[in-house]
């Protein structure tokens, strides 16, 4: 037991179905079915490994997201293939979750053997509990097709998704109301790690916010601004364009269309709230880059043209961003300053990121991009601290009880160990 949890060593795995929820959500190029970063499969090896090394009949859950926050679902087909390599040994895969045949596979799995199923997310309990804002409390996820169907088949849970432990989703709180539970070794690495670095951060602590799950950046910056965690936030990328858009800034039209169309639109009321209780803060980019005729253009605000598309932060905000992490103790870091994947509109990314290899503040990323971000520019061994996490790293940070470690409690208190 840690924390009110029970590990890895407080169970006999030998022949046992082992249900595992694993965070493998990884950028995916769609086109070619190719995953953009691997650092996550990476991540769960020791647990895999050591579950299928004590006999148990591993069966693996994960989710893959796309771009876009929750949207554009795709199948967990690569991840079991990269999987596979680390591992050394085979690792099956079906594309069914719940469905009869996924059940068939796992009842004549043997010992030591590994599978992993199709995208959680599939199912759609999964998905509309965030989607739809519904809120099933855990007993009620119990009622749920993913619990309902797999749990009569295992005979014990392991979680070691940390990345998703914000996420209060059947695959993760389902399964502890009625299998005996434990934290997979990663989630207890994760775990323990940021604990001990918040007890007491070095100030000033600035954290670095960007990307494109705004939601998950809102509940972020409130509460780190909130409960003073944050003594300054940097913002780029969509997160920084609407908190642009929130001040009455020109951040051209195709950056706002694009804001109104992925439903961001309320963020804009909300980020005029943030301003008034958090206004100074709060920093916000300076100027922007835009791609005309596949070249780099950048504006200050108030030049910026009507058509145009936000892309990148520009280089005053560069030089800006850059002296305030120097300036910093402690920087963490979750979300990309535009979109990075293109050459036109990385200069942004890099040179943050660069600054966090650089700076001799404590420094920790989290996040799926934000990781594959830090091996494109070669700053991964210069961080402090990289975690898998992105959204759940924040809020565990801002003293949250994520809902996976309330259930994983529960789990403990309930059955216990063996
Ligand atoms: P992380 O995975 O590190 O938590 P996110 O998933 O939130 O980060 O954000 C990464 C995505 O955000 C990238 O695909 C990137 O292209 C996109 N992005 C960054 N800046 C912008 C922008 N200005 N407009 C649209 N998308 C952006
Ligand atoms: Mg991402």
């Amino acid at each position: 037991m840690r924390f009110g949890i029970q590990t890895l060593d407080g169970f006999e795995f030998c022949g046992k179905t082992v249900l595992c929820r694993v965070d493998m959500n990884q950028p995916v190029n769609r086109e070619t079915g190719t995953l953009k970063s691997t650092a996550r499969i990476a991540a769960c090896v020791p647990t895999v490994r050591e579950l299928s090394d004590r006999g148990a009949k591993v069966v693996l859950m994960a989710h893959q997201g796309s771009d876009i926050e929750y949207q554009n679902f795709y199948c967990t087909k690569p991840h079991a293939k990269e999987l596979e390599k680390l591992l050394g040994r085979e690792v099956k895969w079906i594309d069914d979750v719940t469905g009869p045949a996924a059940r068939q596979m796992i009842s004549e799995l043997k010992k030591g053997e590994i599978l992993l199923l199709d995208n959680v997310r599939f199912v759609s309990e999964e998905q509309t509990l965030f989607e739809m804002k519904l809120a099933l409390t855990h007993e009620q996820q119990v009622m749920t097709q993913v619990v309902r169907k797999l749990a009569p088949l295992a005979d014990l849970y392991v979680c070691d998704a940390f990345a998703a432990a914000h996420r209060d989703q059947p695959s993760l709180c389902g399964f502890e109301q009625v299998l005996p539970s434990a934290m997979g070794r990663l989630f207890e690495r994760e775990y323990c790690v940021v604990s001990e670095l918040m007890e007491s951060p070095e100030r000033p602590c600035v954290f670095v916010l960007g990307g494109a799950k705004i939601s998950d950046a809102f509940i972020m910056m409130e509460t780190v601004l909130e409960n003073k965690a944050a003594d300054q936030v940097l913002t780029g990328g969509l997160v920084g364009n609407i908190l642009l858009a929130a001040k009455g800034e020109q951040i051209g039209r195709r950056s706002l269309d694009f804001i109104y169309r992925s439903n961001y639109g309320e963020y804009i009321e909300k980020a005029r709230k943030l301003y008034e209780r958090y206004g100074g803060k709060v920093m916000t980019p300076l100027d922007i880059a835009c791609v005309e005729k596949g070249e780099r253009k950048e504006y200050g605000l108030g030049n910026v043209p009507e058509e145009a598309a936000a892309v990148d932060i520009g280089s005053d905000t560069i030089k800006r961003y850059r002296e305030v992490i120097f300036g910093a103790k402690t920087v963490f870091t979750n979300g990309p300053m535009g979109v990075f994947e293109e050459k036109v509109s990385e200069s942004g990314t890099k040179a943050v990121f660069e600054a966090l290899g650089e700076t001799k503040a404590y420094t920790v990323v989290g996040g799926g991009d934000s990781v594959a971000a830090t091996a494109k520019y070669a700053v991964t061994d210069r961080l402090d601290y990289i975690c898998t996490g992105g959204g759940a790293l924040i809020r565990f940070l801002a003293g949250e009880e994520l809902p996976v470690v309330k259930a994983l409690r529960y789990g403990a208190k309930k059955f216990g160990g063996q």
